[in-house]
């Protein structure tokens, strides 16, 4: 077989596989590079995502839910449960399970596409070639005539907690323990942080978790990330924040974290501790000298805004370049390179990713925060809507949060919208495919929900931008 293809993506995460199956439907010649193989020598498909991100930390988010919801919320609705037992290794295997399931279903998906799967660790050379050494040492070139960067990225170490066996994990540790620690440490409030805490402190470990910041999720809409603060302070997750961590030491099983916070030098004695500190982008033995695909100034690959490195006809996506470090940014980059590829013109609207966070409530979001657009100086309006309000929520014995939509003060145009609360993940869709559309805040006010829904609460919040809510009181009132 010819060693020359059309298009070669080094990577196989949710950027990558998903920007391979696409060239490959569009007819172009395509091989996918992955070098993760298992214990047996199996190729590893799926990257991150499938196998140590999104897939497996929701799956224990959903376990642990039900933990929590049996124990605490059952008895509202007159269901009483006696002898509560959680078998974590059972739930972790569930979590495996689903894993494998999915990542083999990328190999049936290459196949069943045409997509060739190479095994090893590739590495771009100049004049569009790559290099790929297998895991036995063996190395070969193959040629393309455009190559996808899609390497991802990976944990960050800290010098004062060091990936210590069995003690000091990343999230990838996090995702296995075998026991539910009773003291759980988390250094950052960060997404990854705040749903792995939530994990196990659902299942009943002592969870505090370390912020060096004085803000709270400062990448969400403060009003909401003030109110998921309260909500996680409620269920007993404590959040210190500006605590910075700076040592760790372990003496007989016990990990000393210490920290500096207001008052000075802390500690903290915990089991486990997570280390959640964010993530950086894998580029480390990517590029020959001379490929030409050049970094920006904080190491991730430089492209524009279509994913075009400094090269023509080399492009990277997903997480090795700028922009939030989400699955689905990264597939729509996929997307969106394979069809300029063949020759279309699709763009990626950056001004409409949403970004979730998984924990109880959730929270999730799509455009600008109200922080943004005052520091930018946008005269707005702002529509809300608490799931109080909402008889579906009551039903359902989930009435924590709120919905909040801001339109642009001249044209009513949707600027962001924000949710806090339970199906928030769900719930965002819809206010993505209305900015998508370019809705303004009346538009969707006049579009019909059914009822009873939570989604009625969007619609409810769309109407109060105007002071036009039925069922709730308007701050502004008018006709
Ligand atoms: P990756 O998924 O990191 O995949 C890159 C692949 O490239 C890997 O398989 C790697 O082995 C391979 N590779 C690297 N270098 C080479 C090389 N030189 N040669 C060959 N192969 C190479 N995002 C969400 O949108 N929603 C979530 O709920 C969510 N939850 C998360 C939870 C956790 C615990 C974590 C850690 C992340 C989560 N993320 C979530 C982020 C998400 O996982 C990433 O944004 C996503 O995986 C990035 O995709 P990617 O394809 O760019 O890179
Ligand atoms: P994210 O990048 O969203 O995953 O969040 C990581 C969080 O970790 C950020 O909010 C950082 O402020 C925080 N962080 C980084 N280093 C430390 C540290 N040494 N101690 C406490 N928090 C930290």
């Amino acid at each position: 077989m010819s060693n020359k293809y059309d298009v070669i993506v080094i990577g196989s995460g949710p950027a990558g596989y998903v920007s391979a199956i696409r060239c490959a439907q569009l007819g172009l010649k395509t091989a996918c590079v992955e070098k993760w193989v298992s214990d047996k020598g199996k190729q590893i498909l799926g990257g991150t995502c499938l196998n140590v991100g999104c897939i497996p930390s929701k799956a224990l988010l959903e376990s642990s839910h039900k933990y929590e919801e049996a124990k605490h919320d059952l008895d509202i609705h007159g269901i009483s449960l006696d002898d509560l037992k959680m078998d974590v290794p059972r739930m972790i295997e569930r979590k495996d399970t689903i894993v494998k399931n999915l990542t083999g279903g990328i190999a049936s998906l290459f196949k069943a596409n045409g997509v060739t799967s190479i095994q090893g660790t590739g590495k771009l050379l100049a004049g569009k070639k790559v290099e790929v050494t297998d895991d036995k040492g063996d190395v070969a070139v193959y040629d393309a005539d455009n190559v996808i960067l899609a390497t991802g990225s990976k944990a960050i170490e800290i010098p004062p907690a060091p990936l210590t066996e069995g003690f000091i994990v990343d999230s990838t540790g996090a995702l296995d323990f075998n026991e539910v620690p009773k003291r759980l440490g988390v250094i950052g409030a960060g997404v990854i942080g705040l749903e792995l805490g939530s994990v196990w402190a659902r299942l009943g470990a002592e969870v505090t978790v370390l912020e060096a910041q004085d803000t709270f999720l400062s990448i969400v809409d403060q009003q909401i990330a003030k109110e998921a603060l309260r909500q996680y302070k409620k269920q007993g997750l404590d959040i210190k924040l500006k605590a910075r961590v700076n040592g760790t030491d372990i003496k007989r099983g016990l990990i000393n974290v210490s920290y500096e916070d207001s008052k000075g030098a802390q500690e903290l004695k915990v089991d486990k501790l997570i280390v959640g500190v964010g993530r950086s982008p894998v580029t480390e033995g990517l590029l020959a000298a001379d490929s030409g695909v050049n970094l920006d100034e904080r190491g991730f690959i430089f492209v524009d805004d279509k994913c075009r490195t400094d090269v023509p006809g080399i492009f990277a996506i997903g997480d090795v370049v700028r922009g939030p470090m989400l699955a689905h940014k990264g597939s729509e980059e996929g997307i969106m390179v394979a069809e300029r590829i063949a020759g279309q013109k699709t763009q990626v609207n950056y001004d409409c990713i949403p970004g979730v966070i998984y924990t109880n409530p959730e929270i999730a979001w799509v455009g600008q925060t109200e922080e943004q657009l005052k520091a930018d100086g946008v005269e707005y309006n702002v529509g809300t809507c608490p799931f109080a309000a909402s008889g579906r929520a009551m039903a359902a014995n989930n009435t924590v949060g709120l919905v909040k939509i801001i339109a642009d003060a001249k044209t009513d145009r949707i600027l962001g919208v924000h949710i806090i609360g339970a199906g928030a993940s769900e719930l965002i869709a819809q206010a993505v495919v209305a900015m998508e559309f370019g809705s303004s805040a009346e538009d969707l006010g006049l579009t019909v929900f059914a009822h009873p829904t939570l989604s009625e609460t969007v619609h409810e919040a769309a109407l109060s931008v105007a002071g036009h809510a039925i069922h709730t009181v308007n701050k502004k009132k008018r006709k």
